[in-house]
C-alpha cells in the first residue's frame, strides 16, 4: 500500500495559552524533546508505504522548539522530499533566521504562523507571548527566509474583541500579502485557563451572533486581498490550499506520529497513538462525509463511484441535502453556503 500523506506531532510549546485543549505541553527539556524527535525519526525509518509522499506536515504545540534534523534526515532517507507539500507550523518567537533556515534546508516549503490575534490586549489575554508587532516581523522574517507558501491562523469571538479591534487585526493581517488564513472561531474548552475566566465571570464570550458577524467580517476581508474560501476556516490564494488538509478532507489516507496525532489509514484509525478499527461502511461514511467540508462539497456521484457500499444510504442522503439546500444552507449539488458553513457539524450529523 502507498500512502501520501504523512503528519508529524509536537507536543511542546513554550506555554499553554488560555484556551487551548490540544495535547500540548509547556516546560520540556532539551533532552526530552531530543529522545522525542529520534524516536518519530526511527518510526519514520520503519514506515512501509512512504516512499513517494504528497504531503508532509509539522503540527503542534510548536514543532521549531525541537532540533528537527534528524527527522529531516530520516524523511529524506525514506521518501522524495523535494517534491511533497512540506508544512511546519511555527510559533512568531520560533521564526529567528537559523531556524528558518533549518527548516529551508530540510526541504520545508510552507509556513503556517500561529499570529491568532494582531491586537496586544487580546494576544496577552490569550497568554501567547508575543506581540503583535512581534507576530508581523516574524511573518516577513518567513518571507525573507525565501518561503513563498505562508500565512497565519487567526481566531474570531475572543471576549471583549470589539468589531473595531477585529477589522483591525484583519487590516494588518491582509497588508502582511498571505498566501493562506485559517479562521477558526473560539471555542471554550472545558478546564482551559479561559473556561475557568469565563465561569468566574472575569470574562464573557460574545453571542454566537457577534462570533459570525466577526467571521464574516474575516471572509470579506480576505476575499479583498484574493483569499477565497476553500474550506470552513480556511481561506487561500488560488493554488495555495492546503494540500495536506484537502486530502484528508478528500478521505484519502494519512499517517499520524507523534503522541497527540491522528491517522486514517485503510480501516485503522490513530488517536494519540492508541489504534482502533472501523467497520468498511463506518470508514466509507467518514471518507465520504469529509468532503463536505470542503468547496468542492460533497457529491453524491463521486460517493457512489468511489465507495459503493454507501449506495443503499444515497436516496437518504439526497432527500436531507435537499431539505438543507431548501433551508438555505446549501447550493449546487451540495456546497455549504456561507451560512450552512456555520452548522454544518449539525449537517453532517444529520447524514450520520
Ligand atoms: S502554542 Fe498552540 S498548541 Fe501550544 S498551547 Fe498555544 S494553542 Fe496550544
Amino acid at each position: 500500500m502507498k500512502i501520501d500523506n504523512l503528519y508529524v506531532h509536537f507536543p511542546f510549546c513554550r506555554a499553554k495559552c488560555a484556551y487551548c485543549a490540544l495535547h500540548s505541553r509547556a516546560g520540556s527539556t532539551a533532552e526530552t524533546r531530543r529522545a522525542y524527535c529520534e524516536r518519530l525519526a526511527e518510526q519514520i525509518m520503519a514506515l512501509d508505504a512512504i516512499s513517494n509522499l504528497s504531503t508532509i506536515y509539522f503540527g503542534g504545540g510548536s514543532p521549531a522548539l525541537c532540533d528537527l534534523s534528524s527527522l529531516f534526515d530520516a524523511l529524506r532517507t525514506r521518501t522524495a522530499v523535494a517534491s511533497c507539500e512540506f508544512t511546519v507550523e511555527l510559533h512568531p518567537l520560533d521564526a529567528q533566521p537559523r531556524v528558518l533556515e533549518q527548516l529551508k534546508e530540510g526541504g520545508v516549503n510552507r509556513i503556517s504562523l500561529g499570529v491568532q490575534s494582531l491586537d496586544d490586549d487580546v494576544l496577552k489575554a490569550m497568554g501567547r507571548l508575543h506581540t503583535a508587532a512581534e507576530a508581523e516581523a516574524a511573518f516577513r522574517a518567513v518571507r525573507a527566509a525565501g518561503f513563498t507558501n505562508a500565512g497565519i491562523d487567526l481566531i474570531a469571538g475572543w471576549p471583549g474583541t470589539t468589531m473595531e479591534s477585529w477589522r483591525t487585526t484583519l487590516a494588518r493581517a491582509t497588508a502582511l500579502g498571505l498566501d493562506h488564513c485559517s479562521v477558526y472561531t473560539l471555542i471554550r474548552e472545558p478546564k482551559t485557563r479561559l473556561d475557568l475566566a469565563v465561569r468566574r465571570g472575569e470574562l464573557v464570550l460574545p453571542s454566537d451572533d457577534a462570533a459570525l458577524a466577526q467571521i464574516d467580517t474575516a471572509r470579506a476581508a480576505l476575499a479583498e486581498v484574493g483569499l477565497m474560501r476553500y474550506e470552513i476556516s480556511n481561506y487561500a490564494r488560488p493554488g495555495f490550499e492546503c494540500r495536506h488538509n484537502l486530502a484528508v478532507w478528500r478521505g484519502e489516507d494519512y499517517i499520524g506520529l507523534g503522541e497527540g496525532a491522528h491517522g486514517r489509514v485503510g480501516l485503522v484509525r490513530t488517536a494519540s497513538g492508541v489504534e482502533t478499527t472501523v467497520t468498511p461502511e463506518e470508514d466509507a461514511v467518514e471518507r465520504a462525509l469529509f468532503s463536505l467540508r470542503s468547496r468542492e462539497g460533497l457529491s453524491l456521484e463521486r460517493v457512489a463511484r468511489l465507495w459503493p457500499i454507501l449506495a443503499p444510504r444515497l436516496p437518504a442522503w439526497r432527500e436531507t441535502l435537499e431539505f438543507f439546500k431548501r433551508q438555505g444552507l446549501l447550493q449546487d449539488a451540495y456546497r455549504l453556503t456561507p451560512r450552512g458553513a456555520e452548522v454544518c457539524d449539525s449537517i453532517l450529523a444529520e447524514l450520520v
